[in-house]
């Protein structure tokens, strides 16, 4: 047995230990300066500044970048952990450290808070960890009142754009702090946001406005009066003048949001823990709208959806950031190359600002260096003048996670351990997405085009509400999500959708971050379709009239929607490069071997494609279902139901040909990796036909009356068949039941060794929690052997003997168990199942209360109970390797294809994990990373 060494922390660890260090040495730091070229943070501090926190300071400071990024601070998550602590109170000493920060900005920016002026303006956003999009609240222009508002003219000599960002202030404050945090409930689920903003769309439509920046200086003056009026009207108190609480209150908001109904929901999905908590970074304000030498913009330093190295992004001029997450303007292209079929005919960023652009494209390379990695940044352009707003790892789906990865080692980059850890195991899912069928997609014309934002192909039925996507997923309907935008409030229906279709919005809007971070099918900003909410439908531009519950079929790789439904097919791996790649690097680090779980020979075959190492799990009863199963299916019915062991015999002695032709084409197709072929599982009574004609062939062909056929029928039934005459009880009962078996698979071996073919089966029994069970069974199997190896003259057919272990006590007597074994495999579908006393067929029922509250962390069924289940697997595996040292220790419940659990297994020691064919390159990920994460030393 190999010994494991643990590593003391992982990458979070040692965050964690810093982190804990510096609050020991200064307790009392709440507030961290970023700006002028230095920063009391860095990059490293993320728990403690949130991700875009320690970003700012990364960029602002850090002697390789001091990039130009406004002045600002970050007020830590501790602060958040102490607000929900002290019934939302703050630390005393933080207003005074909060002060002394907004005075470092003040002067750094020679402007004065609260000056009528030469007023400064903040934002107020939060950071969490790991970033949460759209989840948690901003609030922007924070500072605008009656006075400093003629300061905001003085500077910027633009009394228009002085007046939009006072509108916005006022609409973002009233909605975000005065309505949300203080948790009041809009009447009729009309909240003030919307109410303020049908005022504007209403004095946009009575002045046949197309664009927010249409409207003049006297409507916006209009407009804020009217605005703050509704807002005392509706929320019964009026917009604060007062700058300070204007802070105060965005700063409280933001710490709120953390604990939102969109936040929590983002956190159940993506398992973030509640602890975490928020930091809120205050920030200077620059402005994107101020004409046009301003705009604003997001890119990345590489393609997020294909992984190409190229500079990708896009950008709106006289703009704020938040028009061009929001999806409300077509945003432009920066560069040629991010040109799509919706923005072709708009100018470059590179066009219109060649030296900025040039600027920008210096610092995103910069960027991309220093950190390693795809950079997903923001940036904003003020008069001429560019600043960098953000930077954050980039999400990316997984076919662009593969590709980065393998280009960037490739690059020399990252080393092999980065790129291998760069993947997360389940985005290889997404590269074994379904595509739409080339075939029947070429018959067959687009009804609309739009953004391809999530690949892969995906089909269902249409709904236009994120609620009745939860619903009517929740009947089992494969829905598509229709919308014209998403916001958060959408991502439980994102979530339970096959797809998205938005008609709005680009690359960068939220339905395309959203997707792209959990690799589903998207196509955002479709304008070929126009959506009437109020019939529930759609008609595309062709034509096409589409309404709820019709079939959409969408090829989210080209952007390209088809009606009805379309079949799908499956992608071919061994033409992607940078796969292939990876899964170099991958199989030369992982130490534990991925076996595939395989019902039919064409599993095997599809198991050995995508690297499987052996067969862990061989079904042998899946012959007797599906296509050609019939007549093997009849004689096994026939073996059930006969009394006599002579009756039985006769119906074996038939069913043995179809046993050896399965096993034989199997052990061929592995080419003498291992074959563990189960002996018979389940309980008999799941094979016996319970219709009419079925009983009647049967009853004729053994010869013996209808009635006399139902009470044997009738006596197979058991009133807890899970725990009931199954596995090797089936065995004990009936040896000749085991003795066909095994003389199938050694003869099968026997005559592929003699024709020179490599094979090589291990023999499993199920269901055992006694040595004594498996010494009755060996019994049979020495005696087959020794006759076929007589009867086939040869003189030895290697093969293994071994044992599934699923019952709790087998676990227990393992020591005993492996005296008997060559092997164990732990069946953990079963040894879960007997573990918890949770049925495997049942848990549906109850598992979503217990994941709600929490009572679980996860479905066990589903990652492995390492509390629980795990002490046995492990006990079993230490106490098998007491008897015998080189006990060979695999798993073949479903358990073999999670990452966490292949990850466990490794750490324990095992020698293999089987999983279903499409898991197997998953798994083999995993154990690559266990490996990096998990030495061992041998
Ligand atoms: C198991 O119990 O984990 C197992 C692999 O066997 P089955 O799912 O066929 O019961
Ligand atoms: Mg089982």
């Amino acid at each position: 047995m190999k010994n494991l060494i643990l590593p003391k922390t992982g990458t979070g660890g040692t965050e964690r230990v810093t982190h804990l260090k510096e609050d020991a040495k200064k307790a009392a730091k709440y507030v961290y300066y970023f700006g002028g070229g230095k920063a009391d943070g860095n990059e490293s501090m993320k728990n403690l500044l949130g991700g875009k926190g320690a970003n700012l300071a990364e960029m602002a400071g850090h002697p390789n970048l001091r990039l130009p990024v406004p002045p600002g601070f970050t007020i830590t998550t501790d602060v958040c952990t102490y607000y929900y602590k002290n019934k939302k109170k703050y630390p005393a000493i933080l207003k005074a450290q909060v002060q002394k920060a907004l005075s470092a900005v003040e002067k750094d920016m020679g402007k004065r808070f609260d000056d009528p002026n030469n007023p400064l303006l903040v934002s107020v956003r939060s950071g969490a960890r790991r970033s949460m999009p759209g989840m948690m609240e901003t609030v922007l222009d924070i500072g605008l009142n009656e006075k400093t508002i003629k300061g905001v003219i003085k500077q910027s000599g633009d009394a228009r754009f002085a007046y939009d960002a006072y509108r916005r202030l006022i609409m973002m404050y009233a909605d975000v702090v005065m309505e949300k945090a203080d948790g009041i409930v809009p009447k009729g689920n009309k909240g003030i946001r919307k109410v303020l903003d049908e005022k504007l769309e209403k004095v946009k439509h009575k002045q046949g406005y197309k664009f927010d920046t249409d409207l003049t200086v006297n409507e916006l003056k209009t407009l804020v009066k009217d605005f703050k009026a509704t807002v005392l009207k509706v929320l019964g108190k009026p917009f604060p003048e007062n700058p300070y609480e204007q802070l105060w209150g965005s700063i409280g908001a933001v710490f709120s949001s953390w604990r939102g109904k969109r936040a929590i929901e983002y956190r159940l999905i993506e398992k973030i823990p509640d602890e975490w908590g928020t930091a809120v970074s205050v920030q200077a304000m620059v402005f994107g709208n101020m004409g046009n030498t301003s705009a604003t913009g997001v890119a990345f330093t590489r393609n997020p959806g294909t992984g190409e190295n190229k500079f990708y992004g896009e950008y709106l001029l006289n703009a704020q950031g938040e028009d061009v997450v929001a999806g409300i303007r077509t945003p432009a292209p920066v560069n040629e190359y991010s040109k799509n079929a919706q923005s072709r005919h708009l100018p470059t960023l590179e066009e219109t600002m060649p030296d900025l652009y040039k600027q920008l494209f210096e610092i995103q390379k910069k960027l991309e260096r220093h950190y390693k990695d795809m950079q997903d940044i923001e940036f904003t352009i003020e008069k001429g003048k560019l600043y960098m707003l953000q930077c954050r790892v980039g999400k990316r789906n997984g076919i662009a996670a593969v590709k980065m990865a393998s280009d960037m080692y490739d690059e020399k980059m990252i080393d092999a351990k980065k790129a291998i850890m760069r993947i997360a195991p389940n985005q290889l899912v997404e590269l074994l997405l379904p595509m739409l069928d080339p075939e029947i997609q070429k018959a067959t014309k687009p009804i609309a085009k739009g953004l391809p934002a999530g690949p892969g192909g995906a089909k269902g039925r249409v709904v236009f509400s994120s609620i009745d996507a939860v619903k009517w997923a929740a009947k089992g309907e494969k829905v598509i999500l229709v919308r014209e935008e998403t916001s958060p409030e959408d991502v439980d229906g994102m979530y339970k959708s096959q797809a998205i279709l938005t008609t709005k919005g680009g690359m960068t809007s939220h339905a395309a971050l959203v997707a792209r971070g959990w690799g589903k099918c998207c196509i955002v900003g479709c304008a070929d379709i126009e959506i009437h909410s109020d019939t529930k439908s759609f008609k595309a531009n062709d034509g096409t009239f589409i309404k709820e519950g019709d079939w959409l079929s969408l090829d989210g790789t080209k952007g390209l929607v088809y009606k009805g439904s379309m079949g799908l097919v499956d992608i071919d791996l061994d033409k992607n490069e940078s796969y292939t790649n990876i899964m170099k690097l991958v199989d030369k680090i992982k130490i534990i071997g991925v076996r595939t779980n395989a019902e039919t020979p064409a599993d095997a075959a599809q198991g050995l494609k995508f690297g499987a190492e052996g067969i862990g799990l061989f079904r042998t009863e899946h012959m007797f279902y599906g296509e050609g199963s019939d007549q093997p299916l009849f004689l096994l019915r026939k073996m059930i139901v006969s009394k006599t062991e002579d009756e039985r015999k006769l119906a074996l002695n038939e069913l043995f040909r179809y046993v050896k032709k399965d096993v034989k084409d199997t052990l061929n197709i592995m080419k003498g990796y291992p074959v563990t072929i189960r002996l018979l599982d389940p309980p008999l009574h799941e094979f016996v036909p319970h219709d009419k004609e079925k009983l009647l062939q049967l009853s004729q062909e053994l010869g013996i009356s209808m009635n006399l056929l139902k009470r044997r029928v009738l006596a197979l039934h058991e009133n807890n068949p899970m725990l009931g005459h199954r596995g090797v009880r089936l065995g004990v009962s009936y040896p000749e039941v085991t003795e066909m078996q095994v003389r199938a698979i050694l003869e099968a071996t026997g005559e592929l060794l003699l024709a020179g073919q490599k094979a090589f089966p291990e023999i499993m029994v199920p269901v055992t929690c006694t040595e004594n069970e498996l010494i009755h069974q060996k019994k049979i199997v020495d005696r087959v052997y020794k006759e076929v190896c007589d009867e086939l003259k040869i003189k030895k057919i290697p093969y293994l003997y071994g044992t599934m272990i699923e019952i709790p006590r087998a676990a227990l007597r393992a020591e005993k168990m492996a005296t008997v074994a060559d092997f164990f495999s732990f069946g953990t579908n079963d040894l879960t199942q007997m573990s918890f006393g949770f049925s495997r067929d049942d848990i549906g029922g109850f598992l979503p209360i217990y994941l709600d509250e929490k009572l679980l962390e996860d479905d066990p069924f589903m990652t492995i109970d390492q509390e629980g289940v795990g002490e046995l697997i492990k006990f079993g595996t230490e106490r098998g390797r007491k008897a015998k040292p080189h006990l060979k220790v695999g798993i073949c419940g479903e358990h073999g294809g999670d990452a966490e659990s292949v990850k466990f297994c490794h750490r324990i020691g095992m020698n293999y994990v089987s999983c279903s064919p499409f898991r197997v390159p998953i798994a083999r990920l995993a154990a690559a990373q266990a490996a990096l994460e998990y030495p061992i030393i041998t």
